[in-house]
């Protein structure tokens, strides 16, 4: 380790007075790993535009085996460039200041610039106008496809995904008169297909810890309220499906949290750009608590990394909930700030932050593909799941379901009807086993039940025919 080196962020160099372009997050990742030997500089993938997604790995030598912590910042570019800033000085911590003691305990791999066209071009989308925090069902972008194999690759037991929440919505709750007032709020992946220790343990045991570790440090934290557009609306928590990196990472295999901290109106005055200075600062103490906790917390974490994660024949497995009113007629105080005013006024919404969970399926041995083989396999490719050929044509016991329904307007559900059956399956047609080590995406993707499933899209929405059988069969 070498601590003689003062090395200023990009950010701290030009006194706040701009945020820091892609070039620069990626050159400074490189001088951080150039005057340390803990840490490796490596590229994942590239944007659009062909600009690297660089990664430091940072890891220390020793005997022990210790949890893998994945850190990425500014998903949505340049409208939230906080979390990628803060990673900056995290990284910094590790290698050359007060964090060094955590590299004893954890190994930390820091994406912090997961869109760096969207950051240089101030957007919140990539450089293809895509949300790159929905497309991780489709993977239809070159930064996705880059994180997501990142993650099969690293395997790491622990994400953080570092966002920023606009306190101010112009379209929505801003027209109604009100800005948010949340400073921090933490939520950990939640969709209900996840293994239940995985689930509890993040939800129940380290949500909690971080969510009082940071409130105790004077910065007000809570768990995730879904986005507040309007005063009449329920309030939720995050969003369930895995076309959120959260919820992807998940079921993946690691525990998955999200951070949000406050984005300042781009209109006030501050006394730094947009008050980037204040907005890092927030972004740095979630992120230095969140890794000291990890730290403490490793023994479990690798306890939980040996647990059972496939899927076996015959586990239940939960596709789809939706949130619920807590109890009959619960209400939810919320503060919010007035626009004219400047007041805050507590305002009351119905609380839905239960979730209702939809009855569960059987896991099969596998899905088997009889129809558009060419269109799935692009999708499972992208996925890095394995599948094979049927050598030749064969007879074999599985569930039907029949498309009864689709219902396209809104969100997209279908009604099926299923039964037991033994069907000629053509030779060429896919073989999609659950016993592999990210088995759990499968049904997410290709069940008709399921809040994730790949139909929701019009390019396999066209292959669904009412009152035929979906191509996708469940293998008994
Ligand atoms: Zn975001």
């Amino acid at each position: 380790m070498t601590r003689s080196v003062t090395l200023q962020t990009p950010l701290e160099a030009c006194r706040h007075t701009r945020i820091t372009q892609s070039a620069e997050i990626a050159d400074f990742l490189a001088l951080l790993a150039a005057h340390s030997d803990e840490a490796e500089c490596v590229t994942l993938g590239y944007a659009v535009s062909g600009a690297p997604l660089r990664a430091l790995l940072c890891r220390r030598d020793s005997r022990s085996l210790k949890p893998r912590v994945m850190l990425v910042g500014s998903h949505h570019g340049g409208s939230e460039p906080a979390g990628g800033e803060a990673l900056l000085e995290v990284a910094r911590a590790l290698l050359h200041g007060d964090l060094a003691a955590l590299l004893d305990h954890l190994d930390i791999a820091i994406l912090p610039n997961a869109n760096p066209d969207g950051r240089d071009a101030d957007s919140s989308r990539n450089a293809n106008s895509v949300n790159l925090n929905r497309d991780y069902v489709l993977l239809s972008q070159p930064e996705s496809r880059a994180l997501n194999s990142a993650v099969q690759r690293y395997r790491p037991d622990v994400v953080l995904d570092a966002h920023e929440s606009a306190a101010l919505k112009r379209k929505s709750l801003g027209r109604a008169g009100y800005l948010t007032e949340f400073q921090a709020q933490f939520d950990v992946a939640n969709n209900p297909a996840l293994p239940a220790a995985q689930l509890s343990f993040g939800e129940d045991v380290l949500l909690n810890e971080l969510i009082r570790r940071v409130s105790h440090t004077g910065l007000h934290a809570q768990r995730y309220i879904r986005e507040i557009l309007s005063l009449e609306q329920a309030l939720t928590y995050g969003g369930i499906t895995i076309k959120r990196f959260r919820n992807k990472a998940a079921a993946l295999g690691a525990l998955s949290f999200l951070l949000e901290t406050r984005l300042d109106p781009k209109a006030g005055e501050y006394p730094s750009f947009r008050n980037i200075e204040v907005r890092t600062a927030k972004q740095v103490r979630c992120i230095r608590i969140f890794l000291t906790l990890m730290a403490e917390r490793a023994a479990e974490l690798l306890a939980l990394r040996r647990a059972p994660r496939g899927l076996q024949p015959g586990d239940p497995m939960v596709l789809s909930a939706e949130y619920a009113p807590r109890a009959e007629g619960a209400m939810m105080t919320v503060p919010l700030r007035r626009i004219d005013t400047g007041e805050v006024v507590d305002m009351v919404f119905r609380d839905h932050r239960r979730m209702a969970l939809h009855p569960p399926i059987a896991a099969p041995r596998a899905y088997l593909v009889a129809r558009h083989a060419g269109v799935v396999r692009d999708l499972l490719w992208r996925h890095g799941l394995h599948f094979h050929y049927l050598p030749r044509a064969e007879s074999v016991r599985v569930v039907e379901q029949r498309v009864e329904q689709v219902f396209a307007d809104g969100e997209l559900a279908l009604r099926t009807s299923e039964r037991e059956r033994s069907v000629q399956m053509p030779a060429g047609a896919l073989r999609i086993p659950l016993d592999q080590p990210c088995g759990r995406v499968v049904p997410l993707l290709f069940e008709p039940g399921s809040s994730s499933m790949a139909y929701g899209y019009p390019a396999y929405r066209r292959l669904l025919c009412p009152g035929e059988p979906l191509f996708v069969y469940r293998e008994l």
